[in-house]
């Protein structure tokens, strides 16, 4: 018998966590889950899902504006915050739900409480201060947004608040230029909320391809979103009529709400790491080998809380390799190259591999790169301006796709398949010798 309670405790129930549980627990380990909050973690009860439910929902204004050029007449058309925020949650509320059940089904038990370390092998769970140990220990606990310092930052809210708003306000501003920001600011602009987004540097979306983030900022605009560059707050000042950000530029904007959307920090701090030996970097993240392995032997940690690549699928794939790795004796370690990803603006982006900039100092002029712009079908009946844009960028005399850059409606669907095709290293021949699919956007990369 073992002289621990369980073969595996995994605190955080998230994407990594309840994945690595549940495989666990089929392996017919011992299992126990600690969540603080509700299963189902960032993506699912304040991240990914309910976020791309309130992208769906902003998209329908402009559809409506558009069916109207395809002979549509659309009368009395409002819009309820109300009824869509409650039925965003009804079906977060269901996800979590399924989670939870999930971890039941497979024979993982549930803690509804937070669990801190008292050592390498042993947590407290801190309602109940019962003490449980383990032979191994995952973290997933994930991350949490950020919000600098600044003189009145009470006054301000972070994403987790903005998907449970009572009402929407008349004017919001956001601050930052990244992923949260630029796709919040396309939701509430596409409720009818008169949107700033106000970002320090010189162009949205930053580490993406330059001709993407130039793109994307243009969009913004196009949508209704006043975009300022180079200012940062330094301070929130509450007014009778609302709130007045003062920027490091002298300059102050007023609006009804503002949101940081200034980046997220993994949520390591008063784990008690200390006590177990697990080491993190400046950043508060837990550093972990190729597999997942943290400083003390027997506790390893996947997802955002190790902030290599935070992605909800990433922490997936990383807490499968770490079961192969420490259940199925088979050492896996998680490849995170060509990892293709998404932006959901209005209209989103989709990219895998390199950016121009990443490919050129890697392979100097050796690589080559094709683009196209072009108004989409769809936009040219409807009036909408939004673009379309595409680069592929190859590498070496056999042309190996290395880097693709999609910004349209749909992206993100096609550059999950383009991102087999990059992975698997095919060349710029391949696509040339597959046939479009026309009339498609997607087509286009196969003309190029
Ligand atoms: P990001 O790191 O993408 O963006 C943070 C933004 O805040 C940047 O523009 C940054 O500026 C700015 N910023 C940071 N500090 C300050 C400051 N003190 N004053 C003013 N501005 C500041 O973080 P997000 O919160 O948007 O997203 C976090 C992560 O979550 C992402 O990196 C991504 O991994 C994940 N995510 C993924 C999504 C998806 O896949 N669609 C959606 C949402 C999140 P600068 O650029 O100059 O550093």
């Amino acid at each position: 018998m073992s002289k621990y309670d369980y073969d595996l405790f995994v605190i955080g129930a998230g994407s990594g966590g309840v994945r690595s549980a549940r495989l666990a627990a089929q392996l017919g380990k011992k299992v126990a889950v600690a969540e603080e909050s509700r299963p189902g973690g960032t993506c699912v009860v304040r991240g990914c899902v309910p976020k791309k439910y309130l992208v769906y929902g902003a998209e329908f204004g402009a559809s409506i504006e558009a069916a109207q050029k395809y002979g549509w007449s659309v009368d009395n058309v409002s819009f309820d915050w109300a009824s869509l925020k409650n039925a965003v949650q009804t079906e977060v509320s269901r996800l979590s739900g399924i989670y939870e059940n999930i971890l039941d089904k497979n024979g993982a038990t549930l803690f509804s409480e937070r669990a801190e370390f008292v050592d390498a092998h042993t947590v407290r769970l801190t309602t109940s201060g019962r003490e449980v140990t383990a032979k191994t220990i995952l973290i997933a606990v994930g991350g949490r947004p950020w919000m600098p310092e600044i003189k009145g930052i009470e006054h301000a809210i972070m994403s987790d608040d903005a998907f449970l708003l009572d009402q929407l306000p008349e004017r919001c501003l956001i601050i930052g230029g990244g992923y949260i920001a630029s796709e919040f600011a396309g939701i509430f602009a596409g409720m009818g909320v008169k949107t700033i987004q106000a970002y320090r540097g010189d162009a949205l979306l930053r580490g993406f391809d330059p001709e993407v983030r130039e793109l994307v900022g243009k969009h913004q605009e196009i949508i209704g979103i006043d975009v300022k560059y180079y200012i940062s707050p330094t301070e929130i000042k509450k007014s009778s009529g609302g709130l007045i950000v003062s920027f490091d530029d002298g300059s102050k904007i007023g609006t009804d709400m503002v949101m940081m959307a200034t980046g997220r920090h993994p949520h390591t701090i008063g784990l008690g790491l200390e006590n177990a030996g697990v080491k993190v970097d400046r950043a508060g993240a837990i550093i972990v080998d190729e597999y997942s392995r943290s400083s003390a032997k027997n506790i390893y940690a996947v997802g955002d809380v190790t902030n290599r690549v935070n992605l909800t699928p990433v922490a997936i794939r990383e807490g499968a390799a770490f079961v192969e790795t420490v259940f199925k004796d088979n050492p896996t370690a998680y490849d995170h190259s060509n990892i293709a990803s998404a932006v959901f603006t209005r209209p989103p982006v989709g990219v895998v591999g390199l950016s121009e900039p990443e490919a050129r100092e890697k392979f100097g002029d050796k690589i080559k790169v094709y683009t196209t712009g072009f108004r989409p079908m769809k936009n040219i009946l409807s009036g909408k301006e939004q673009r379309c844009f595409m680069k592929l960028i190859t590498q070496g005399r056999k042309e190996t796709v290395i880097g693709i850059h999609l910004v349209g409606d749909d992206t993100p669907e096609i550059i999950q398949a383009l991102g087999i095709a990059v992975k698997a290293g095919l060349t710029k021949a391949d696509f040339d010798a597959t046939c479009a699919v026309h009339p498609t956007l997607a087509e286009e990369i196969v003309t190029l």
